[in-house]
């Protein structure tokens, strides 16, 4: 895996185009000018891992538009030392930023052969504050809980409530809601039985599904 200054020059065009398009925390934009996605997509796709677009890792699901990881990750506050949960590792792009930022990270994917890849790819880059997990995130990890933040890369059809109990109070979830197209929330959890909801825009996920599916399965 080579990061050459082509691949640089790339993706500093990039993160100034997310500047434009609105981005404006500077910690974001920095990891993300750090972190070679080229590294989290096939070959095929190397020339095009600058561009403001999702792209297919496999098993009919993508990775997150750049826009989509930069506008989820600014909405979470990261702070250092953050304990952040994921749900749905896919590529590991979005946990590797996470750590970039100086956060634990907990990434849950319920495909073992995606589940697999990123652990791999993680651990050949070193990055080894994010634990990975082959699981359905719709329990969460009730043995780690409770999160400051939980971020959910998958459209959930309703606010995935179970998974706020696993939240601690004054913390952080983001989480795109809706069927075909999801409306960004950003919740933060009151007291144990209270929390706000904010909606910001309109994005397109691949879909928050149950159970786990094994690597030969259909
Ligand atoms: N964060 C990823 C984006 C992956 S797309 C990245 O940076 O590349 C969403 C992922 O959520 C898919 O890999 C999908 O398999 C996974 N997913 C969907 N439902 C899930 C569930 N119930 N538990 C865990 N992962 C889930």
């Amino acid at each position: 895996m080579k990061d050459t200054y082509w691949h640089k020059g790339m993706r500093q065009q990039l993160v100034n185009e997310l500047r434009n398009k609105g981005i404006k925390a500077e910690n974001v934009l920095q990891a993300m000018n750090a972190l070679p996605r080229h590294f989290f997509l096939e070959k095929a796709f190397e020339e095009k891992a600058y561009e403001d677009n999702a792209f297919p890792i496999g098993n009919e699901q993508t990775i997150s538009q750049p826009y989509t990881v930069a506008f989820q990750t600014e909405l979470l506050e990261v702070k250092s030392e953050d304990k952040i949960l994921e749900i749905g590792t896919g590529s590991g792009y979005q946990a590797a930023i996470l750590a970039l930022l100086g956060a634990k990270v907990y990434t849950i994917e319920r495909q073992e052969l995606l589940y697999q890849r990123a652990r791999k790819l993680l651990k050949t880059l070193g990055i080894h504050q994010v634990k990975c997990f082959f699981s359905d995130g719709n329990n969460g990890l009730p043995n780690y809980a409770p999160f400051d933040k939980i971020i959910v890369t998958a459209g959930s059809q309703e606010i995935p409530t179970q998974l706020i109990e696993q939240l601690r109070i004054g913390g952080i979830m983001v989480v795109p809601v809706g069927h075909k197209t999801q409306q960004m929330h950003r919740i933060e959890k009151l007291s144990e039985t209270e929390f706000t909801s904010n909606v910001y825009g309109t994005f397109r996920f691949v879909p928050f599904v149950e159970g786990v599916r094994r690597f030969n399965q259909k």
